[in-house]
């Protein structure tokens, strides 16, 4: 480090996982950026050359810009106090946008308002907290792909991440690579995480299905819908 410029913080395992995906674009937005420890890791890194970090709580907000003031960065990384994509201007020529940390089901609310951005992105950083098959059949159903998946262990969650890209899937996603991700299904070796990270769901699925049958009145829908999963969960181990 040279004398004056800002120390490389140190990113929790989870949001070093997705820092990583945003490579090789230098001008990203990180929609949500309640803190901008993304893009000024990015930043001192001399991984980006500009950012925009977005966030609609007047709080969050705040620290986000005081820690890009303390960073000193102003110049280069752009706090706005915005609702998701609406942070970003087309003079920022934005590259590569993250939606890290928030529910999957409004990480595709958010890019659903603003459909123009096909025309001028060429990456997607996801990291949806809730609801992961959802944004995969999200990505399928709206002209993108999957082009790099991750997955975590951090602080006892487990965490999956994706950069999609604007190219068609050339077929639809199978049920067990939307549960389970086609990158990280298809990877060899396979993600030890991965592999953990299933297994315990696996049993988890099972004890439950054994706790429900004990119940006076059979909750058959769930029932079935764990059977289900039971048997992707399978299909995805053994494959
Ligand atoms: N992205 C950071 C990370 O991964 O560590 C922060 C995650 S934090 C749990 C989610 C942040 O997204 C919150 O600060 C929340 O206010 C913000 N957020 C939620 N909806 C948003 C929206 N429509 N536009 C911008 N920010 C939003």
């Amino acid at each position: 480090m040279k004398r004056g410029e800002p120390a490389i913080i140190k990113l929790s395992q989870r949001l070093q996982a997705v820092a990583d995906l945003t490579s090789p674009w230098r001008r990203i937005a990180d929609i949500g950026s309640d803190h901008a420890y993304l893009p000024i890791y990015l930043m001192a890194a001399n991984k980006i050359d500009y950012a925009v970090a977005g966030e609609v709580i007047p709080g969050p907000f705040e620290i986000a810009q005081a820690h890009i003031k303390q960073a000193g960065y102003q110049q280069q990384i752009k706090a706005r106090l915005a609702d998701g994509l609406a942070a970003i201007q087309s003079a920022d020529e934005i590259q590569c946008v993250v939606l890290a940390g928030m529910g999957g089901r409004l990480i595709t609310e958010i890019l659903n308002r603003e459909p123009n951005i096909y025309q001028y992105l060429q990456g997607l950083v996801l990291e949806p907290n809730q609801d992961v098959p959802f944004v995969r059949q999200w990505v399928a159903d709206h002209g993108w792909r999957i082009t790099a998946e991750r997955i975590v262990f951090d602080e006892g969650h487990c965490y999956q991440m994706m950069l999609v890209q604007p190219e068609p899937v050339q077929r639809p996603y199978s049920p067990v690579e939307l549960l389970m991700g086609p990158l990280l299904l298809s990877a060899t070796p396979r993600d030890p995480v991965f592999t953990k990270y299933w297994t315990f769901k696996l049993k988890q699925r099972e004890q439950l299905i054994v706790q429900l049958n004990q119940a006076q009145q059979l909750p058959v829908a769930k029932l079935q819908q764990l059977k289900q999963e039971i048997a992707l969960i399978k299909e995805g181990l053994a494959c």
